[in-house]
């Protein structure tokens, strides 16, 4: 004998239901078929019942979409001549069904008992329309009604089944009855008094449980929408993997902690007895599923899957009027469970100051009143507080038989949760120690499992998120560069970054599964407006785990956005030297919440576009080396004019060229005025640990007072037009020195400048080409021969590449 169990999904529709015959026909043995109702039907029969029971007519278009349904599926089903009986059949359920609403319609009153009934309906109609087509198809079926087998009886106000009976029942009709198929709606019962009863919603698997153990069947099978047990709810989690081998208990308590697709008391019935459960899936029977048995996996993995529970409140009994006072606790738990309130997870200080538990926030108003009026003469003498509940809250757990012998899971749990930003209002440990968990913001639940997912269980992997903030010029390649090595990140250094939203300052677009890079232009341009305090909403809204903003812009207004992105734990890369060469007191905020959000703050890019030049510097320091001096040549935009402007050229049209090849700032007077050096030297200033600000920096400007003072690019450029003798003058005396005009940015003993100089043959910048940049750092290490880092230090691509650099620092944190 076999017990197999269809759920909701799994008879939502004929197609569903033609293959559950498929699957059961190729069975040998007699098997009992429990089926839940159609997919949705109890939801809608409960509506149809609050509806009526509050005088809303609107129960009666509820009832009638319910009866066009299982007429249609029975006209689907079964051939024509045998479709008037079952028709007539099910309609006169439905006439039942329709005078039970109009009493509660008429009352104005629901009773469990009446609720009961009401309900009872899905899975009748359904596994009476399921026999009655598997007879049509020449399979030996019977039906039988539960109601006459499963007796419940009440225990501190709940139905529960009375198993002397239920099991005398079961076994005296399956010995008397030889159908090689019999089916049985699930999830109903019949009271000791004789009323229909249910089983909790869910309550089918549990009907299909009790069956297997009375009549020690050979096997449980759960056939539902999915292919097992998961490591997490496939829903939440896409990476989910469903769960080959699983112990009774670890299923137990996933099923506990929210695991839907096992209804929880079904495991008792069939742990008694040693009978395997199997979880397969009616929409894939091929795949292997989930075997559930006593078997431990001792060698398997510590976690072993994760799961969680939806609308939970907080309560919490606290006061000094607690400390060393017996039988307060008692008190708490005993007017919770005399108002049925089931408590979830309990948890208790070790001063005995507090004792918190977490509740379906269903209960929470009455739970918190009749514990005010339990406590109210200690709360009048301010011994206890008064209760304030907290709501919208989920409880998240790991599960594991193996767990108790594995120190360091929950620092690894609450590290993760910690460095996403999930905040942890509590957390339990069971005795037993297969479980830890904790409560947390509900809407921080779908980052949660994945956050968690992706460290027990993917250990490989990891996925960065990023919110991309300017596509010009270096977004559009750092972009194109993500693409065309997204495969290669995946294979070698596992990898998956993801690009979620992006925003050029016309329009934004976010795709949550990931843009596809080989058409972000397209979708860009039709994406919604852009909106800087939009996007940030959006960032923090869909709360993904791992996420980073990169800034490709050079603007004031993005730069001011990274302490909200810090501040939730959101990492930050950027080219834009804005926010770190702003006031110094700015610059430390956002290393601090850095810090303090374990959300990394990377802008190597500020100096030397892709050269490693910040990270070196981060390292020296870090190892213990202390920076003596800086000598640099930082402005790519200065090299390559100075390197191009002889006496053959004008200046004007060499600074126009660097600035058409993207050598230069969109504005070039940032580069000229020495104001971007200026920058960059304070910011290698700062990362050696001086306090500086950029009015401390010297700035000898070579340029003429007339272009220092345009304010706009078109006068500017006139003005160096204007002034071109005092250009080919700085030449000359170079020339005439032997020299190079090179522009230097130097960081001595506390004191920085930047300015134009004539550097002699011999030195190391003599020679320096193009738009390469050059930084030489004397250090107690390396006192006398600097360390140099030299290479091109401007232009798209390698700046692209410095901040993909910064991403991949990240990956690996
Ligand atoms: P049925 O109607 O077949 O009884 P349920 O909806 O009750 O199905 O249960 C199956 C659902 O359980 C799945 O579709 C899935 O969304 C949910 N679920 C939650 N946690 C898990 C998990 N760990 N593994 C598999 N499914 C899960
Ligand atoms: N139909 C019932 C419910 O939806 C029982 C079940 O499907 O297991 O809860
Ligand atoms: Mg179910």
């Amino acid at each position: 004998m076999k017990v197999l169990k269809f759920g909701g999904s799994s008879v939502a529709n004929p197609e569903n239901i033609i293959k559950i015959k498929n699957i059961i026909s190729k069975y040998e043995d007699q098997i009992i078929l429990v089926v839940s109702a159609f997919g949705g039907v109890t939801d809608h029969l409960l509506e149809a019942g609050t509806l009526a029971s509050t005088q809303d007519e609107s129960y009666k278009k509820v009832l009638a979409t319910l009866e066009e349904r299982h007429l249609t599926a029975t006209k689907q089903l079964l051939p024509v001549n045998a479709q008037s009986r079952v028709l007539s059949k099910v309609k006169s359920e439905f006439n039942e069904l329709e005078t039970l609403l109009e009493g509660a319609f008429y009352i104005g009153e629901i009773t469990p008992r009446l609720s009961d009934r009401i309900v009872s309906f899905g899975e009748l109609l359904s596994s009476y329309i399921i026999s009655e087509y598997l007879k049509s198809e020449q399979l030996d079926a019977k039906f039988k009604d539960s109601r006459e087998i499963i007796i419940t009886q009440k225990l501190n106000g709940k139905n529960m089944v009375n198993f002397a009976k239920t099991n005398a029942n079961c076994i005296a009709y399956f010995k008397a009855s030889n159908a090689k198929i019999t089916v049985c709606p699930g999830f109903i019962s019949t009271s000791e008094e004789g009323n229909s009863t249910t089983l909790g919603r869910g309550g089918s698997d549990y009907t299909a449980a009790i069956y297997a153990a009375a009549l020690d069947a050979e096997i449980l099978e759960i056939w539902t929408d999915v292919s097992g047990m998961y490591t997490a709810n496939p829903k939440m989690v896409k990476q989910a993997k469903a769960i080959p081998h699983i112990s009774y208990e670890e299923a137990m308590e996933l099923s506990h902690f929210g695991a839907k697709v096992l209804y929880p008391p079904t495991i008792q019935p069939v742990l008694s007895k040693g009978i395997s459960i199997v979880i397969k899936n009616t929409f894939d029977p091929e795949a292997n599923g989930t075997l559930i048995t006593k078997s431990k996996n001792e060698k398997g993995k510590t976690v072993r899957g994760i799961s969680h529970i939806g609308n939970i409140a907080l309560i919490s009994l606290e006061g000094p009027g607690m400390v060393g006072i017996p039988g307060i606790s008692k008190r708490f738990f005993e007017v919770l469970s005399q108002a049925d309130i089931s408590v979830v997870l309990i948890t208790q200080a070790s001063s005995e100051h507090s004792i918190c538990v977490g509740i379906s926030a269903d209960d929470v108003e009455k739970a918190v009143q009749i514990v005010n009026e339990a406590f109210e003469y200690e709360i009048e003498r301010g011994r206890i507080k008064t209760v304030i509940p907290e709501k919208d809250l989920a409880i998240v757990a790991l599960v594991g038989d193996n767990m108790k012998s594995h120190q360091g899971l929950s620092g690894k749990m609450f590290s993760t949760l910690g460095k996403n930003n999930v905040n942890i209002r509590v957390i339990a440990q069971g005795a037993s120690e297969r479980n830890i968990s904790c409560i947390i913001d509900q809407k921080d639940v779908k980052k949660a499992l994945n956050a968690l997912h992706e460290e027990f269980f993917e250990e490989n992997i990891k996925q960065l998120n990023l919110f991309v903030m300017g596509v010009g010029n270096v977004g559009a390649k750092f972009l194109e560069q993500i693409r065309s090595q997204r495969k290669f990140l995946k294979e070698n250094l596992k990898l998956n970054i993801r690009v979620i939203g992006m925003s050029n300052s016309r329009t934004m677009f976010f795709d949550e599964k990931g843009i596809d890079l080989n058409t972000w232009q397209e979708k860009l341009a039709n994406g919604q407006k852009a909106d800087k305090s939009k996007f940030l909403e959006l960032v923090n809204t869909l709360n993904f785990r791992n996420s980073i903003f990169v800034d490709n812009t050079a603007s004031e207004d993005v730069s001011t956005s990274y302490s909200e992105y810090l501040g939730n734990s959101i990492s930050v890369v950027t080219c834009n030297k804005i926010a770190c060469s702003s006031a110094y007191e700015n610059y430390a905020h956002l290393k601090s919440l850095a810090r303090s959000y374990n959300a990394p703050f990377l802008f190597e890019t500020n100096v030397g576009a892709g050269l490693p030049i910040i990270d070196t510097l981060k390292h020296l320091i870090a190892s213990g080396d202390k920076i003596l001096k800086i000598q640099a040549v930082l402005s790519g935009s200065l090299n390559f004019v100075f390197n191009n402007f002889n006496d053959t050229t004008t200046f004007h049209d060499v600074v126009k060229q660097a600035q058409e090849e993207g050598y230069t700032e969109p504005d070039p007077k940032i580069d000229l005025s020495g104001v971007d050096v200026m920058r960059k030297i304070l910011i290698l200033a700062r990362e050696s640990g001086n306090v500086l600000e950029i009015s401390d920096i010297k700035n000898n400007p070579f340029l003429p007072e007339e272009s220092l003072k345009t304010t706009n690019n078109e006068d500017f450029f006139a003005s160096l037009i204007k002034h071109e003798p005092h250009f080919q003058n700085l030449y000359a005396s170079a020339k005439n020195a032997d020299s190079k005009l090179k522009y230097v940015a130097q960081y001595d003993n506390g004191v920085a400048s930047v300015g134009l100089q004539e550097i002699p043959k011999g030195h190391d910048f003599y020679n320096l080409e193009g738009s390469d940049n050059i930084v030489l750092f004397y250090t107690e290490r390396y006192p006398n021969q600097p360390m140099i880092i030299k290479g091109a230090g401007a232009g798209a691509d390698v700046t692209a590449s410095g901040i993909f650099a910064d991403i991949i620092r990240i990956g690996n944190f």
